[in-house]
């Protein structure tokens, strides 16, 4: 038997499987013999009098063992060959486009204005050393987009539009804490990821798509009334249909 529970307890009671278990057994009755396992699903801290709770929705397995894994795996499979899509854009719109891309068997060809997300670390000390601003690598410009160098919190209005439970997945794939999964506001850390982000990239390049760094759009190539592929500022053009994934910051393609 699987049941599910709404309780609040307290934060070392969250922290230990063994508490929580003596928990349920003393609170819901269950039986300590046959109680083989617990799943927190949902967390959240309550912290608002002077004791803190913490709300759990947590599942239960009675007579049961639990057969899932931490975090559905998703499958992305070699794409050399086949048709390509242009990805302007290597923030996380970019990023998690060029990922579905494979999953629908597409092959991925990302453009970046910026640096790598390592490389950019050195021109953000920069602006904080000399005040001097590259335009093409900031705070803005990058590998990551805008948020890469903040700390991580996944914040989405979006939830009624798409599946947030697949990013944070998908996430975890790359090496996010599988935290992220249960809290109520999950957050992945700046010390995090960059290495998250790397191992984004790493899947995509694996499956045989292109991540072309310091390589800005500069213009589409329109044909008719079709887009064609884009021009670069490296005098590189790619053909192909094209994902606009460049953020609120980037002025100039929108001008
Ligand atoms: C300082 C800061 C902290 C933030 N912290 C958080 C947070 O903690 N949690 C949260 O949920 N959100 C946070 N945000 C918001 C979040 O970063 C954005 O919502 C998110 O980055 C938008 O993603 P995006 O891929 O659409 O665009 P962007 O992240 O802006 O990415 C666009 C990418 O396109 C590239 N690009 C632009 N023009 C071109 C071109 N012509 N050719 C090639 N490449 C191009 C850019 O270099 C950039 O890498 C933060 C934003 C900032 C600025």
């Amino acid at each position: 038997m699987i049941q599910e529970y709404n309780i609040r307890v307290l934060p070392e009671v969250a922290a230990n499987e063994q508490q929580l278990k003596a928990y349920l057994v003393h609170e819901k009755g269950l039986d300590e013999k046959t109680l083989n396992a617990t799943r927190i699903l949902k967390r959240s801290i309550d912290a608002r009098q002077r004791t803190v709770f913490v709300n759990l929705t947590v599942r239960a397995y009675v007579n049961e063992v639990p057969k899932d894994d931490e975090y559905q795996h998703t499958v992305y499979n070699n794409v050399e060959g086949r048709p390509q899509v242009i990805v302007v854009g290597a923030g996380p719109g970019g990023l998690f486009a060029a990922l579905r891309l494979i999953e629908l068997g597409l092959r991925p060809i990302v453009v970046e204005r910026g640096k790598d997300v390592r490389e950019r670390k050195k021109d953000l000390a920069q602006i904080s050393r000399t005040q001097a601003v590259d335009p093409e690598s900031n705070y803005s410009f990058g590998e990551g987009g805008a948020g890469a160098y903040s700390d991580g919190k996944l914040y989405t209005r979006s939830k009624k539009r798409g599946n947030v439970d697949k990013i944070l997945n998908v996430f975890c794939q790359h090496g996010a804490s599988t935290s992220i999964l249960v809290d109520a506001h999950p957050h992945i850390g700046t010390d995090k990821l960059p290495r998250v982000i790397e191992n984004m990239r790493n899947t995509i390049l694996q499956c045989g798509g292109e991540v072309h760094f310091q390589t800005r759009m500069d213009a589409l190539l329109i044909e008719g009334d079709e887009v064609k592929g884009i021009e670069t500022n490296t005098g590189q053009t790619f053909l192909g249909p094209v994902i606009l994934a460049t953020g609120h910051s980037a002025r100039d393609v929108y001008r």
